[in-house]
């Protein structure tokens, strides 16, 4: 599967980090974990450093999949606000996954810095808007929800709106729990930490084959070479292959784009992430050097062809949302890219054990904010991994989606 069109922005901004070698002779280790993404950097990191033999593959190059793709917005919220996931699911589970987003994006903070990973972390409030008049009523209703649960929201009325920033929308949602970060190099940072505590990464080696026996898993892979692991833990982000438990899930392309350096935008001096409540969203932030970093427009289809033809088309349309949020911003389009992106039905992640076979483990953080659902990968793994258990693993589970189903 083609993760991603056009050379995205960390990319280019961050250059080569580091280097990683290949699979050159066969290994044996406690786990495998297929996927040198921000999930599989969260796991090995976690998994290395409580002293367990962690060998990391991938397929391309180290945070060349989705990672490098993302904008990076770090959000608690799923894309279905707590007030329908209730239903959705049931009360308990919408107020943990909205809890546990909370504690991902501290805990990314507190881990960033412990390790001196230096990669951007910076908290932000998230504002999320009314696109339409009649959306007032749903940001209402989310606010009770949330204020409900205990969580500290605010909604920014109209007049607010006008004066502080100058839009024109009936009202707004703001949060102070949100942060930004860059994911690349969060990615190679966590890695290099697991490096140090022994781990193995290793890149340009793709798995082919996976044969689980009772007592290990045997990983056949492009290079000849072989890893025998006692578990595995495929981070693999949106590629689906024949050993990915079945999920309800549809595929979809988004498209995100960079604005040259900017001066100071008025109305958005406090670099608040910013989305809307409109389906598809359009989803905004600053970043450290001063840009725009934009997204949304997302299609129905993951056909790479279409994805590359629409580029230009969709850039234009970002460039125009943006314009119209801050009409005297003075820019132009630096870089533009798309990418796949897997949503969930029920809007949460499919983290745990395969149904077939429990040396295999999955964490696939499908949903609008992968980012926070890799470091809850990484939590409900190792500990199932670690301790045989977490008290939040059959939330996420595979099974779950034949109960959202009967
Ligand atoms: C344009 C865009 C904007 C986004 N914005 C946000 C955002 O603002 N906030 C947010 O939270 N999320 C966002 N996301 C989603 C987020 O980027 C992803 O959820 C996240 O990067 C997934 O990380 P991952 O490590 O699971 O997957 P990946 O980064 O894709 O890593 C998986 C890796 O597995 C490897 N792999 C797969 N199969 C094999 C195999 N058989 N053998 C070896 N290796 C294999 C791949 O090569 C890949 O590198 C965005 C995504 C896109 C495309």
């Amino acid at each position: 599967m083609d993760l991603r069109s056009c050379e995205p922005w960390w990319l280019l901004r961050n250059g080569i980090m580091w280097n990683y070698p290949s699979l050159v002779r066969s290994l044996t280790c406690d786990v495998a974990i297929i996927g040198g993404g921000i999930t599989g950097a969260f796991i090995s990191q976690r998994l290395a450093a409580a002293g367990l033999a962690v060998v990391v593959l991938d397929k391309r190059s180290i945070g060349e999949g989705s990672t490098t793709a993302s904008t990076a917005l770090l959000q608690y919220e799923v894309d279905t606000p707590l007030h329908i996931l209730e239903k959705r699911v049931d009360a308990e589970t919408a107020e943990r996954v909205y809890r546990l987003g909370i504690d991902a994006i501290s805990s990314i903070e507190t881990l960033s810095r412990r390790l001196r990973v230096d990669c951007g972390f910076a908290r932000r409030k998230s504002l999320q808007l009314a696109s339409r008049e009649r959306d007032a009523l749903r940001l209402e209703r989310e606010v009770a929800a949330r204020r409900r649960i205990g969580l500290s929201v605010r909604l920014l009325d109209r007049e607010r709106l006008a004066r502080e920033r100058g839009w024109g929308h009936a009202c707004a949602l703001e949060t102070p729990e949100a942060a930004e970060v860059d994911p690349f190099r969060l990615t190679h940072g966590l890695l290099q930490r697991a490096r140090r505590d022994g781990a193995r990464v290793l890149d340009r080696v793709e798995v082919t084959r996976v044969r689980p026996t009772a007592r290990s898993v045997l990983l056949e892979t492009d290079r000849g070479a072989t890893v025998r692991a006692s578990h595995v833990v495929f981070a693999t982000g949106y590629e689906t292959a024949a050993w990915t438990p079945k999920t309800r899930t549809r595929v979809v392309s988004t498209f995100a784009m960079v604005t040259d350096c900017v001066d100071r935008i008025e109305g958005w001096d406090d670099r608040s992430l910013i989305w809307e409540t409109a389906r598809p969203y359009i989803y905004l932030r600053r970043t450290d050097d001063d840009r725009v970093l934009i997204g949304g427009g997302d299609i129905d289809s993951a056909t790479a062809s279409t994805r590359d033809r629409l580029i230009p088309a969709k850039s234009a349309y970002l460039a125009r949302r943006l314009r119209a949020l801050f009409p005297t911003l003075h820019f132009d389009v630096d870089r533009a890219w798309a990418g796949a992106f897997v949503e969930s039905e029920d809007s949460l992640p499919y983290i745990g054990r395969s149904p077939k076979h429990r040396r295999l483990l999955f964490a696939l953080g499908y949903g609008g904010n992968g980012m926070t659902f890799a470091w809850i990968g990484a939590e409900v793994l190792a500990g199932l991994i670690v301790d045989g258990d977490h008290p939040d693993a059959t939330r996420f589970s595979f099974d779950r989606a034949r109960r959202t189903a009967s």
